[in-house]
């Protein structure tokens, strides 16, 4: 599934979601986040991390993307957030920043240690 279409779902989502001004927001920060990941090269470690994504209960095989693009839940504060960072992963896990959303949620699954970013943006 290409980015295009993974995209318009996700945008369509968002703005569902969060309205107008909030998923607005979030579409040009995506917008922002793919540009930035799609100059960046496949190295074997962002080949690695989609073989760990695509291993992944979080992954969505027809979205190419870290959980559904439709999908969200709200925290114990009642804040509505995403299940996954619907990042289209092919992008995303050339992005050396990138990180992988089961292990910065604490999730005893997701990308071995060693393919996480060093550092944080
Ligand atoms: S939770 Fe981690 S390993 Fe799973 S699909 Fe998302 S980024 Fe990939």
């Amino acid at each position: 599934m290409g980015l295009f279409r993974t995209g318009t779902v996700a945008g369509r989502a968002f703005i569902r979601e969060f309205g107008w001004r909030e998923g607005g927001k979030r579409i040009l920060y995506g917008i922002r986040e793919a540009l930035k990941a799609s100059s960046y090269s496949e190295t074997p470690q962002s080949k690695d991390r989609m073989s760990s994504c695509e291993r992944c209960q979080m992954y969505s095989k027809e979205f190419a993307s870290c959980g559904e693009p439709t999908e969200f839940y709200l925290d114990a504060d009642d804040n509505r957030k995403s299940l996954g960072c619907h990042c289209y992963l092919p992008l995303a896990v050339k992005a050396p920043s990138h990180d992988c959303w089961a292990r910065v949620h604490d999730f005893p699954w997701g990308w071995p240690e060693k393919l996480r970013p060093l550092m944080k943006e």
